[in-house]
């Protein structure tokens, strides 16, 4: 054990181990009393740091040891046990002697095992981040797959709020009663002058046929039956012209819109 008189040195593996802090607090004071009145345990506890610290740095290949140092720490623990004169027996001489020699040992795998864990940490941090990110990435797509497929999902179209919607419209014809449905959406206001005016594309080529006037609600919105068109026209489609208040006997403008049914 420790010696706490100052005419006794301190014993090499517990000053080692005092330079590693590794004892618990009774020695560490114990040593750390002694050390501090005897330069030469003082000496040897700094050499013995000195050799830790060289040794630490060993971790990396850019800077090993210098060589001899690991050897000059067991020399310096030999060296001390042997110095170490005032011991009762030869015995414990070759004790101590046995016990430096495995802390020189346990010291050099200690400093070795360090660079590893280390190095073991990382992979296991490295690993552990890779998993954390494909957790992440499973559980989105499976939140992506449940709200596609679910039932209470609302869907919205989007579109760029700086342009108008278009404005379309839907006929329904019945040719033999001569009847048209329209109802249309999106449509621009007219000035009172103007008015939208509804035609029907003859199939056989002939002149369009009118088909009804009308004008949109404040919304765009526009709703006309007209059931004055002659009976038994075929139709190859319906077009939207801007005419005149009271409307015009055959377009004066371009349609605006056009639908026509798939031959
Ligand atoms: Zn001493």
């Amino acid at each position: 054990m420790t010696n706490q008189s100052t005419l006794d040195h301190v014993d090499p593996e517990h000053l080692a181990l005092f330079a590693m802090r590794t004892l618990d607090a009774e020695e560490f004071a114990q040593i750390h009393a002694h050390v501090e009145d005897c330069a030469a345990c003082r000496l040897e506890v700094e050499k013995v740091r000195g050799d830790l610290g060289l040794l630490a740095i060993g971790d990396s290949p850019l800077a090993q040891p210098p060589a001899g140092s690991k050897a000059r720490l067991m020399a310096a623990i030999r060296n001390e046990t042997t110095h170490v004169s005032a011991r009762p027996s030869s015995l414990w001489k070759w004790a101590f002697a046995c016990a430096g020699t495995l802390t020189v040992a346990l010291i050099g795998i200690v400093l070795l095992q360090r660079g590893e864990v280390r190095r073991l940490h990382q992979n296991i941090d490295t690993m552990q981040a890779n998993l954390e990110q494909e957790r992440a990435e499973s559980q989105q797509a499976r939140q992506i797959a449940e709200l596609l497929k679910s039932p209470n999902s609302i869907r919205f179209t989007l579109v760029t709020s700086q342009v108008h919607p278009q404005p379309e419209a839907h006929t329904t014809y019945d040719q033999n009663k001569g009847l048209v449905l329209l109802v249309a959406s999106n449509l621009a206001e007219l000035p009172t002058e103007k008015t939208y005016q509804l035609w029907l594309l003859p199939k056989s080529g002939a002149a369009p046929i009118p088909a009804g006037l009308f004008k949109p609600d404040a919304s765009g919105n526009a709703q006309m039956l007209y059931a004055e068109l002659p009976s038994g026209a075929e139709a190859k489609g319906f077009a939207v012209t801007v005419e005149p208040r009271q409307g015009s006997p055959a377009p004066t403008t371009s349609p605006l819109l056009v639908g026509l049914v798939k031959s």
